[in-house]
């Protein structure tokens, strides 16, 4: 079903004003917003408007108690400089999942992948071409009561913003292992896209840091021997360049579009992927022996976030140059090339917009 979208132009492109070259990840805002309301039980029609500030009430409730999730995705020019998003679907089905967790409702596709394709095409001009950018997408669903009493909101608003992006080529980092603070345990909200599990990790991230430290991993709530995820990426771990491990989908870790993304390029290009519980204890005994050769995070932001050094217990372990890691390279580059159509796309991934 076509939905109808009001479009509201931004008389004034604030486009001159952004340089290209050196965008600072997340600070500048493309000309325009997708919002649609739920009201009276039923989803709203959406519209796009000029990017720009919203009205809210002291008593939102969205601020009071966490009802409050959101996507992260990226769209790309392919070699004609058509606009194309990536899996998008794939965004829809874990935002609906974290909607579900959250006590919130549902979003119909037509909205979401209508209210994506018009605000991406409106704003392609903001899609960056310098190898390794992109525009960033920020879906997100928030509760509106205006109303204290701790229940779940009878309204929402679910909304889009775009950010260009440049090459996040980071550099390698330096994490520690976090064996005092929980991300999530079992039957918690670990595998929603929530804010609140943002907000949870700032001190523990801000106490790694004092430590010198750019991240932690975390572990398992049950006895911190396993690891999770790192920060706001999925952790892989490759032995000997040849088996390549990751932490299992237990509930409590997100299920990482790039994570689904790399297993499913590693298995057809013939590398062995096990998805199972990683201990700590068993990754550090590998460091140690030099057979620890590759160690990244995925996310969407940084497609591949290579560690450089895993911290333990007071000791630091060092791993190989990032700049001769075999998995981790190839990776990036492959996901990168699929997503603006420089290699071909096996798996059908892209949504093709224009
Ligand atoms: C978004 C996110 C990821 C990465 O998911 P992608 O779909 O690959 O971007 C990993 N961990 C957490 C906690 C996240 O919020």
């Amino acid at each position: 079903m076509a939905i109808s979208i009001k479009i509201n132009k931004n008389p004034q492109s604030r486009i001159h004003l952004c340089d290209f070259e050196n965008i600072e990840f997340g600070k500048i805002f493309s000309d325009h917003m997708f919002r649609a309301d739920y009201t009276d039980g039923q989803w709203q029609p959406g519209t796009i408007e000029p990017y720009g500030n919203i009205s809210i009430a002291p008593s939102l409730s969205a601020l009071h108690y966490g009802q409050s999730i959101f996507e992260g995705m990226k769209a790309f020019k392919d070699p004609q400089g058509k606009p194309q998003l990536f899996r998008p679907l794939e965004n829809l089905k874990r935002l609906n999942i974290s909607a579900i967790r959250m006590g919130m409702p549902e979003l119909p596709e037509e909205i979401f992948i209508e209210g994506l394709k018009q605000l991406v095409v409106l704003d392609q001009a903001w899609i960056p071409t310098i190898d390794g950018s992109a525009l960033y997408l920020r879906p997100f669903m928030f509760a509106t009561d205006d109303f204290v009493g701790v229940r779940p909101s009878n309204n929402y608003s679910f909304m889009i913003f775009c950010c260009p992006v440049n090459s996040y080529y980071p550099k390698p980092i330096r994490v520690k292992v976090e064996q005092k603070f929980v991300r999530a345990a079992e039957g918690m909200a670990g595998s929603a896209k929530a804010a609140g599990n943002y907000g949870i990790s700032m001190l523990p991230t801000m106490e790694a840091k004092k430590l010198g430290y750019d991240q932690i991993i975390w572990t398992d709530g049950k006895n911190h021997q396993h690891v999770e995820e790192s920060g706001t990426t999925n952790l892989f771990f490759v032995l000997e360049d040849n088996l390549v491990l990751t932490p299992r989908l237990d509930g409590n870790i997100l299920n990482g579009i790039t994570r689904n993304t790399c297993i499913a390029l590693l298995r057809a290009k013939g590398y062995e992927v096990q998805e199972r519980d990683i201990s700590i204890v068993e990754m550090i005994e590998a460091a140690k022996q030099n057979k620890l050769t590759d160690v990244f995070g995925t996310g969407t932001a940084a497609i591949i976030a290579k560690i450089a050094t895993i911290g333990y217990e007071g000791a630091d372990y060092e791993l190989p140059d990032p700049e001769k890691r075999v998995v981790s390279n190839w990776l990036y580059k492959t996901v990168y090339n699929i997503q603006t159509g420089k290699e071909p796309d096996p798996f059908n991934w892209i949504m093709k917009l224009g």
